[in-house]
């Protein structure tokens, strides 16, 4: 796929994503997970704390230096950032143990065999397993971690929030100027 048609594609899933009312269709079967259930539980509760902990510590350095933006609003349930799942292509031996633990422990799977370019990174565009019919989660309290940074306030780039998910990024008073008010509305345009 070139560059372009990549773009292209991800425009479309942002806005399948922003428009479906339930999980888009998978073509041909979800592979089954070889992973035992037990085991992927195990494994997800032994990193819940290193999980947590980190987020804890992101919290933090976010209170000490905040970032332009603030989310408001709240979530409304719809299931549709859960829709498309970008992760990076794996590389070299730590890339293998990311994929197996992204596909076998998360519960991700592989929505399209080519990895797209997004931003100059390769990425992989996976669904979940976790997702029911109605938008909610079946694994909602020991779900990963990109779920739980989810939308994306960067410090630098414009915030990354899915339209119509019921979160919407705000400028902090004291950034109401330039770059920032491009920022904002580059993300209410765009979208991500
Ligand atoms: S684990 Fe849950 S929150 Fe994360 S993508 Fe899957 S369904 Fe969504």
């Amino acid at each position: 796929m070139s560059e372009k048609s990549q773009q292209e594609y991800l425009e479309d899933i942002l806005h399948l994503a922003e428009n479906l009312t339930s999980p888009p269709k998978v073509q041909g079967e979800i592979p089954k997970q070889w992973l035992p259930e037990w085991l992927r539980l195990i494994l997800k509760l032994s990193y819940l704390p290193v999980l947590l902990l980190d987020l804890f510590a992101q919290k933090v350095a976010r209170y000490i230096i905040q970032p332009p933006f603030k989310q408001v609003g709240s979530c409304k349930r719809r299931g549709n950032c859960c829709y498309f799942i970008l992760i990076p292509q794996p590389s070299g031996t730590l890339g293998k143990i990311f994929y197996f633990w992204q596909t076998q422990v998360n519960g991700f799977f592989l929505r399209s065999l080519s990895p797209q370019d997004e931003k100059g990174k390769k990425m992989l565009v996976m669904g979940c397993r976790h997702l029911n019919e109605d938008g909610s989660c079946n694994s909602y309290k020991t779900r990963p971690s990109v779920c739980r940074r989810w939308p994306v306030i960067e410090y630098f780039g414009a915030p990354r929030v899915l339209k119509g998910c019921g979160f919407s990024p705000v400028l902090k008073k004291k950034y109401d100027k330039e770059p920032y008010i491009s920022l904002l509305s580059k993300s209410k345009e765009e979208g991500l």
